[in-house]
């Protein structure tokens, strides 16, 4: 008998100047992504955000009037933790994300605002690898951002965005999505984890009505096991692992 032989994740390339980030909540960045963010603001890229939705269905005891505006303020702060300052919020509803002409539109108008060489989404696939199912939101903006890296270099598609004054851009390279259950290639984790742990405490609402456990402890566990869970094919180092979709 031999050891099948675990396929190692690739550094993830890092000959690029700007990224964009695009996911359904806040929260959805900071579950796993900021480790890597940290790191690379810290090396002078930019990075910005731009969010689906303000989370504003994501806590049970609080009606989303509220839950809205206090979420939103969550994300900025835990967005400036890793060196974020751009959050944008493109107001689709959260929890009846439609994947469609709507939403493709909207991220692709992002993509060309911003025009960054690497995306950043979150797992688009119906599971989070075996039976653990996904969410229709994380699922819709996954794929939408997939297809708008595309749409944003072409002037045809939705040719209202150029009357805007928002011209095409081609230069996505790379789409990386975190959480996939099928990753390639990986960042080193171990420099941006420590404000990675700061960067997700900041949503604090959040974590006290999910979990009784102290935030601080929950955090810590959270993000130390996730990033140990991709060392094994990434030259033992803690990692964020993403799968990356070449342009
Ligand atoms: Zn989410």
């Amino acid at each position: 008998m031999t050891e099948p032989k675990i396929t190692q994740l690739q550094p993830l390339p890092d000959d690029w100047q700007r990224a964009l980030a695009v996911v359904a909540h806040p929260d959805d960045l900071e579950y796993g992504c900021s480790a890597a963010i940290a790191a690379w603001t810290d090396a002078g890229r930019e990075v910005a955000y731009v969010l689906a939705t303000r989370g504003e269905a994501g806590i049970d005891t609080l009606d989303p009037a509220v839950c809205g505006p206090l979420r939103e303020r969550e994300q900025r702060a835990s967005a400036a933790a890793v060196g974020v300052t751009t959050v944008e919020f493109l107001d689709h509803r959260d929890g009846v994300i439609e994947y469609g002409l709507a939403l493709r539109r909207d991220i692709a108008a992002a993509i060309r605002r911003h025009r960054p060489e690497l995306v950043l989404t979150l797992n688009h696939r119906d599971t989070w690898g075996g039976v653990a199912w996904n969410t229709p939101d994380h699922v819709a903006v996954g794929r939408a951002t997939l297809d708008a890296a595309a749409d944003a270099g072409n002037r045809w598609i939705f040719p209202e965005l150029a009357e805007q004054g928002l011209e095409p851009w081609n230069g996505v390279r790379r789409v990386a999505v975190a959480g996939s259950s099928s990753p390639t290639h990986a960042v080193d984790a171990t420099p941006g984890l420590e404000r990675a742990v700061r960067s997700l405490l900041e949503h604090r609402t959040y974590i006290e009505a999910l979990t009784k456990q102290d935030p601080e402890t929950y955090v810590r566990d959270f993000l130390t096991a996730s990033t140990q869970g991709a060392a094994e094919r990434f030259g033992g180092k803690p990692a964020v692992a993403f799968e990356v979709f070449s342009r």
